[in-house]
Parts: C-alpha cells; sequence; structure tokens
C-alpha cells in the first residue's frame, strides 16, 4: 500500500529478513527509497506471550510513519530521535481524540462564552 507523506508517496511493506535483526527493530523507514518495512510476523499473538502483539505491531506501523513525517519536514534534528519519535507514536491518538473534542464542543456551543 502506499501513503502520502508530505506529498511524497511512500510503500508500505511487510517484510522479513536480516535488516530487523541488523537495525534491532520490528520497522525501519527507508527515507531516501519512500519506503516503510514492518516485519511481517510481529502481530502474530503467541501463546506465551504477554505483550499485546496488535497493539505492538500498530505503534510499530505509527513510529515509522512519524520518521517519515519528520525527515519529510526536514526536522533534521528529530527525524532520528527515538525518544520523541515513540513519544509521538504513543501519544498521537490520544492528542487527536482531544482535539476532536474540543472542536466538536467549541462548534456546539457557537455564540456560547465562559
Ligand atoms: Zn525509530
Amino acid at each position: 500500500m502506499k501513503l502520502d507523506i508530505l506529498g511524497e508517496k511512500y510503500k508500505v511493506k511487510e517484510t522479513n529478513g536480516e535488516q530487523y535483526e541488523k537495525f534491532e527493530a520490528d520497522g525501519f523507514c527507508e527515507w531516501w527509497a519512500k519506503e516503510i518495512h514492518i516485519k511481517d510476523d510481529i502481530g502474530e499473538q503467541k501463546e506465551d506471550c504477554l505483550m499485546n502483539m496488535k497493539e505492538y505491531r500498530n505503534n510499530t506501523i505509527r513510529h515509522e510513519i512519524v520518521h517519515a513525517f519528520l525527515f519529510e519536514s526536514g526536522m533534521k534534528k528529530y527525524e532520528r530521535d527515538e525518544e520523541i519519535v515513540e513519544w509521538i507514536a504513543r501519544n498521537i491518538l490520544k492528542i487527536n481524540e482531544q482535539c476532536e473534542k474540543a472542536i466538536k464542543g467549541l462548534s456546539n456551543n457557537k455564540g456560547e462564552r465562559c
């Protein structure tokens, strides 16, 4: 599948291979190739694993997309900053939810001031 990252078309692929061990990651973003790779088996829930693998996979996808957005924005200081990338990946849905709540709340109360 393809994503539009600030006007650039990125391919998103589920793959496997030694690059995941090399990067010590379950996903990676190849900025210059415009590709996001997600390890193809990370969403599989194994019986002895306590992690929610579906949520882990979803967060990994968000994480790599955030890398792509920072790169395409020219945010050189932050595009490789794993801490800020992970913070955004973990919180972007919560931020969006609160933004939408505020926008809807304000739209429904037009004319009402506090
Ligand atoms: Zn990362």
